[in-house]
This record gives structure tokens, sequence and C-alpha cells, in this order.
């Protein structure tokens, strides 16, 4: 028996196999949850076709995120074919990679609001447009980073727009709470994907992480895709407006020694 058996659960954000999105959606797949899955655009179906296919999934739709009449489309779609929605994963963001590097006052007029718009906007149109099919105790999970609460060089506009993120999740919970449906972030720490390749200097800070973090080690897309089956499922029945980070505890550490100290080992 599966966590989610019974449950339909749409999936924002997958470009490839080493995106979150695609440690999410096995998870999700695995725990028994009928899944859609979602992608950006053309270019992208010849990557994510596949993937469906392996976890027996027909429902696949594109959606462009910036264009309303794609979201309500896809809405439309899902309520025809799933009835009512159980969860709904964001897993979506953008930053020009001219705005991922140097010093964060350089962010363009621009840039900032396609950040914003492509990152942190999405989420609330998705969760007005779906909300009249979401399922009491449905569960809505976006993908935040630490660089929201602390400073994380070249992450700049993006830090901002997973700040406003993070304040979403908490607005969204306390709107939809009456409808017992729940709204949460993971914050995941550096995995190696396509949308951290544009981060300037992600190289090092993938290397700092694994050095730092209390438990020295990285973190997968396995791992994301473990905490977001807890907030999908019943086990999380009362956590709203919550951010639940997986990364290896790095959030908690204040003071940053050599790698040696602190361990034993
Ligand atoms: P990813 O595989 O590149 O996923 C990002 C997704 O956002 C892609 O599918 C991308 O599609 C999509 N997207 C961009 N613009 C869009 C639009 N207009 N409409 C619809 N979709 C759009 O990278 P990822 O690292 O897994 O990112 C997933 C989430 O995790 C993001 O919110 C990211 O900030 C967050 N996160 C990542 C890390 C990390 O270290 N990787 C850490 C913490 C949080 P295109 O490829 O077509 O643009």
């Amino acid at each position: 028996m599966g966590l989610l058996d019974g449950k339909n659960a749409l999936v924002f954000g997958l470009a490839n196999e080493r995106s979150i999105a695609w440690g999410i959606t096995q998870a999700l797949h695995r725990e028994g949850a009928s899944i859609g899955i979602s992608y950006a655009g053309e270019m992208l179906k010849r990557r994510v076709m596949p993937l469906a296919e392996k976890i027996g999934c027909t429902w696949v739709e594109e959606c462009d995120v910036t264009k309303d009449e794609n979201i309500d489309a896809v809405a439309k779609k899902a309520a025809e074919d799933f009835g009512q929605i159980d969860v709904l994963v964001h897993s979506i963001a953008f930053a020009g990679r001219e705005e991922l590097t140097g010093p964060f006052y350089n962010t363009t007029r621009e840039g900032f609001k396609n950040a914003m718009d492509i990152s942190v906007y999405s989420f609330v149109a998705l969760a007005r447009a779906f909300q009249p099919i979401l399922r009491p105790g449905a569960s809505l999970i976006c993908m935040t980073y630490y660089g929201s609460v602390k400073v994380a060089p070249h992450y700049n506009v993006m830090g901002v727009a997973k700040a406003a993120l993070e304040a979403t999740t908490r607005y969204l919970a306390y709107d939809f709470g009456p409808h017992g449906v729940r709204v949460n972030a993971i914050s995941a720490g550096p995995i190696r994907t396509l949308a951290a390749a544009g981060v300037g200097g992600f190289r090092d800070m993938y290397k700092h992480f694994a050095d730092m973090s209390p438990m020295r080690e990285n973190i997968t897309i396995d791992d994301v895709g473990n905490a977001a089956i807890f907030l999908a499922s019943d086990l999380s029945a009362r956590i709203t407006g919550d951010v639940l980070y997986v990364d290896s505890g790095f959030n908690i550490v204040g003071v940053q020694m050599g790698p040696k100290e602190g361990s034993d080992q």
C-alpha cells in the first residue's frame, strides 16, 4: 500500500532526469499517486515524454506559466481528466544568466520582473486556477532555497524571489486553510540541475556545501522526493505555511569553521 494511493498529483517544472521535479515525480509514483506532468515549452517535450513513459504517465501537458491562458487550459484539462486534485507541485524558477552573477544591484527592472513573475507569481496563479478542483486535504508544494534568508553570492534576484515565494506560501496557506488545503515549501540544498547551472559560482557553492553541512553530504533529488511525500500525504495533515529544509542541516550552522572542525572523524 502506498501513502498516496487514490490521490491525483500534478507536477509542474519537469525539464529532464536531473530535475528536482523528476525526483518528486518518481516518489509520487512509487507511493501510488496518479500523475500528471506539465513542462514549459515544446522544446522540452522530447526530453519529458520518455520520462513520463517510464512511470506509465500519459497525462503530459505544456504550460508556460507566464501565460494565463496556458494555466487556465491546463486547469480545465485536469478538471476533465482527473476530476479533483490532491497534490500540486510547483518546481519552477527562472532568472536570466546575467542576473545570477556579479553584484545584486545590477539587477535590471526587466530581470527582476521576470524572475518574480515566473518563480513566484506563477505559484499564486496556479493555486487560484486549481482552487475549484482541489480536494479537501490537498497539498500544494513549492521549491525554495536558503538564499531567501541569507546571502548566497550570485544567487541575487533569485534569493529575493525565493523570499517572496516563502511569504507567498504563508499567505496561500492562510487563504486555503479553511478549505482544508495545505501549502508548504521545501528548501533544498544545492543540486546539479539545469536551473542551477545558470547560477554563477554554483560549482564552488556545491562543494562548500558538502564540506560544511553538519552531515557533510550533498543532497539528491530522491531526498527531496521523499520529503515531498511527507508533505503530500496525510502524515503532515496539520502542517501548513511551513518551509521544510532538506539540506543535510546546512541552514542550522551560524559560524562556519574548517571542514574538520566539529567532527570527531
Ligand atoms: P530545472 O530542472 O531546470 O527545473 C526548473 C524548471 O522551471 C524547468 O522545468 C523550467 O523549464 C521551468 N520553467 C522555467 N520557466 C518556466 C515557465 N515560463 N513556465 C513553466 N516552467 C518554467 O531545475 P531544478 O533545480 O530542478 O529547479 C526546480 C525548482 O527547485 C526551482 O524552483 C529551483 O529554484 C528550486 N531549487 C533548486 C535547487 C538546486 O540547487 N537545483 C535548490 C533549491 C531549490 P525550462 O527548462 O524550459 O526553462
